[in-house]
């Protein structure tokens, strides 16, 4: 296994905690562990433990409806750090990588020699190797910076797919970031910092300069935007997941674009994917305010245009693009 699931530390939780029924939630890629756990659990810790099989992609995905209707005691959430305040007993599993990353950073020394400083960022499956990889930097000479935790994030250097603040906060101190996470992660960073950024992924082995690929990526979005401009059903979507619920920014998205000729429809949704766009045929283009990075990571999947909120302002007219993308 190349995750730590801590289920001693869960055992001993559950069993000081006298809780009878335990709900699993998983990312995707850790529901294969679900059924091990499951049995470990309800055999050392003697607690009846559900699997939620519906996909799970971040903190703001915590299942509490789910858990209220099921009767649950304890959701265990697994692969991400805590990010909203809710009224339920949680236990968060980080499920970090044991994977030996510093291997892969002596390959990305080429890479970062050419930049003087570098912001060093990780996702929280990766946020062990931070100490040991600023310490080899700095033996190659390398100037590192790792922001301080602040915002939705628990740690130093952390970075969520909504959250780059740490990064954010040191942006204007180094020259490029070097990122341990995923290609996803390494693309929000570029945008929202406008560094460079490499790319150590250590479950595909990746260590790339991210650049050409965030090129493409931005002049997609570019075009996706005016082609927009042009359209005129606008379907803006309203996440219901506990961390996703924007009510108030869906209202103004509606409020600005109307006043911008659009005609606009609010749509509220717990699964945001192709299916719901396919749906509503005549609907021209939505946007996305559940997740602000929704549309950008998942485009491809989707058979109509999608804007994120920022994009969907630029539509209105209350902000430039460059603004946006530089
Ligand atoms: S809002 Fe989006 S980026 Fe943020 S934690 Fe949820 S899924 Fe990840």
């Amino acid at each position: 296994m190349t995750y730590e699931l801590e289920q001693e530390s869960i055992i001993k939780t559950l069993l000081s905690s006298k809780v009878k029924n335990v709900l699993l939630q998983l990312p995707d890629g850790l529901k294969p562990y679900g059924t091990k756990i499951a049995e470990e659990l309800q055999r050392k810790a003697r607690v009846t433990v559900i699997i939620h099989g519906d996909p799970c992609y971040g903190a703001c995905d915590v299942a509490r409806d789910e858990a209220k209707a099921l009767g649950i005691d304890m959701i265990i959430h697994f692969g991400h750090t805590p990010m909203l305040k809710l009224k339920r007993n949680i236990i968060y599993v980080e499920a970090r990588s044991k994977l030996n990353v510093t291997r892969l950073v002596a390959k990305a020394l080429p890479l970062l020699k050419k930049y003087g400083s570098v912001g060093l960022a990780a996702t929280v499956q990766h946020i062990s190797a931070i100490n040991k990889v600023k310490l080899l930097l700095k033996a190659h000479g390398i100037k590192v910076l790792v922001g301080k935790r602040q915002g939705l994030l628990k740690y130093d250097g952390q970075v969520l797919g909504c959250d780059f603040s740490t990064c954010i906060s040191i942006a204007s101190k180094v020259s490029a970031f070097l990122l341990i996470g995923s290609f996803t992660h390494a693309l929000g960073l570029r945008i929202v910092t406008r560094k460079p950024v490499v790319l150590i992924d250590p479950y595909q082995e990746v260590i790339e300069d991210v650049e050409l690929k965030v090129k493409k990526v931005l002049a997609k979005r570019l075009y996706i935007v005016q082609k927009c401009l042009g359209l005129s059903k606008f379907g803006i979507v309203i996440g219901l997941k506990p961390g996703q619920l924007h009510l108030e920014l869906a209202k103004r998205l509606k409020d600005l674009l109307s006043k911008a000729g659009k005609n606009v429809f609010l749509i509220s949704a717990r699964e945001i994917n192709s299916q719901l766009i396919l749906n509503f045929p005549d609907i021209d283009c939505f946007v996305i305010s559940a997740c602000p990075f929704l549309p950008i990571y998942d485009a491809d999947l989707y058979p109509k245009p999608v804007l994120t909120p920022n994009e969907a302002l630029a539509i209105a007219g209350v902000k430039k693009l460059e603004e946006i993308y530089g």
